[in-house]
């Protein structure tokens, strides 16, 4: 089991006391109240990196805080762990003999699971363990129609990459609170493929990881497809028999790794009645890697569809289908190519790792993976400008909350309207 400290709660008599010392002598800083009214308690957070004190305050006679405080006068009332899987940590409790007070997580505040362990199973210091709100929500796949065409987002599930690589040489106090990482400093992404469903057929751009990989690297990122693409797919009525073309933006494993699958111990491809159009350099580079991209290629993810004989190539940005277009951007990858839908005078963009989440907006918010930065940047800071003033639909690839929205503009300051 893997635990983080989330906070300290501290139950006190008098709350103007207690913030004479916590805010005014330490000078921590306090967020607005947060009221439990079935608990009857008011708690008042002081954020301390990734975890915080909570200033607990009776708010009926009646409430657990103020029994305790009968009981025992101000002090520690409870430390709170953060872990990722609250049944299997209940479990290997139960295993040990450590007394529970709940049998089962229950929920808890903002979608979160909780669940309190005995004070003497823990020397005599109330321990909850808490589970955070996975944004599985999130995930739910959506239909949009878009003129000619529809836009189905889909998605293979979620996992981790480093925080630090992921926002490149922005200092960690400034990315923290827009993706706050775990204690192996992995921040949360999603993966959504989009499928174009027009009248000549349906289109996948991109396809996920797929279920190749080995426990060792689905531990390291965090790979969590418990709900993946062959669920999304049936959500929208579709599955992996109904794609007639594969659009990969890059062959990057988080991209293309759903290109394949192993059936009775031979990898085929995943999509058995689709071709797989690919950009001919991309994968003259994904067949020739060096140091520095290699973990990013996996042969498997490709060479088995030229082996099918069912991979298309081509050279130049071109129209691939009528109102789907690619557009070369290079820096994330020498080929990184991005999609967009133009239908009716609208354009629907999909930017893959150009603009992976909503916190990479930024111009210089680009990512540590990047072969080459400066590329990436120089696209960025033309294509973002057209997009907000073209309007563009953006499908943020790895956002793990956003599917879709509109980057605008208010007093200098950028932001993304949530569509999907
Ligand atoms: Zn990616």
């Amino acid at each position: 089991m893997k635990a983080v400290l989330d906070h300290v709660g501290i139950a006190v008599q008098d709350l103007d006391e207690a913030l004479a010392f916590y805010r005014d002598a330490l000078g921590l800083e306090v967020e607005a109240p947060e009221e439990v009214a079935t608990e009857g308690v008011r708690a008042h957070v002081l954020p301390m990196g990734s975890s915080a004190i909570e200033l607990l305050e009776a708010t009926r006679p009646d409430s657990p805080i103020a029994r305790f405080l009968a009981r025992r006068g101000a002090g520690l009332h409870h430390i709170t762990l953060r872990v990722d899987d609250i049944a299997a940590a209940l479990e290997q409790l139960r295993a040990r003999g450590a007394r529970l007070i709940d049998a089962e997580a229950r929920p808890g505040a903002g979608g979160a699971l909780v669940a309190f362990v005995h004070p003497s199973a823990a020397h005599g210091v109330l321990v909850e363990l808490k589970q955070p709100a996975r944004p599985a929500s999130a995930l739910v796949p959506k239909r949009l129609s878009w003129g000619d065409v529809e836009l189905v987002s889909v998605h293979d599930g979620l996992f981790g990459l480093d925080g630090g690589a992921m926002f490149g040489v922005v200092p960690r106090a400034l990315w923290e609170a827009q993706a706050p990482p775990d204690e192996r400093n992995r921040i949360l992404l999603a993966m959504r493929p989009l499928v174009v469903d027009a009248s000549w057929g349906r289109l996948i751009i991109d396809c996920g990881a797929g279920d190749k990989m080995p426990a060792r690297q689905r531990d390291i990122y965090a790979l969590d497809r418990r709900r993946h693409l062959d669920h999304a797919l049936a959500d929208v009525g579709l599955a992996a028999e109904a794609i007639d073309l594969v659009l990969p933006t890059h062959l990057h494993w988080d991209h293309f790794g759903g290109a394949t699958t192993r059936r009775d111990g031979a990898l085929e491809p995943r999509f058995r009645r689709a071709r797989y159009l690919v950009r001919a350099a991309e994968w003259h580079d994904a067949t020739h890697t060096h140091d520095r991209n290699r973990a990013s290629y996996l042969p498997d993810d490709f060479l088995p569809l030229q082996e099918a004989g069912v991979v298309d190539y081509f050279e130049e940005d071109r129209v691939v289908r009528p109102n789907v277009r690619v557009v070369r951007t290079g820096g994330h990858t020498g080929q990184h190519q991005i999609v967009l839908i133009e239908s009716k005078g609208r354009t629907a963009a999909f930017v893959a790792d150009l603009i992976p989440t909503t916190a990479h907006i930024r111009d210089a918010w680009v990512m540590g993976y990047d072969l080459f930065p400066m590329e990436t940047l120089a696209f960025k800071q033309r294509f973002i400008r057209e997009a907000i003033e073209g309007e563009y639909l953006i499908f943020f690839e790895h956002d793990p909350l956003v599917a879709a929205g509109y980057i605008r503009e208010r007093d200098g300051r950028r932001y993304v309207d949530a569509v999907l």
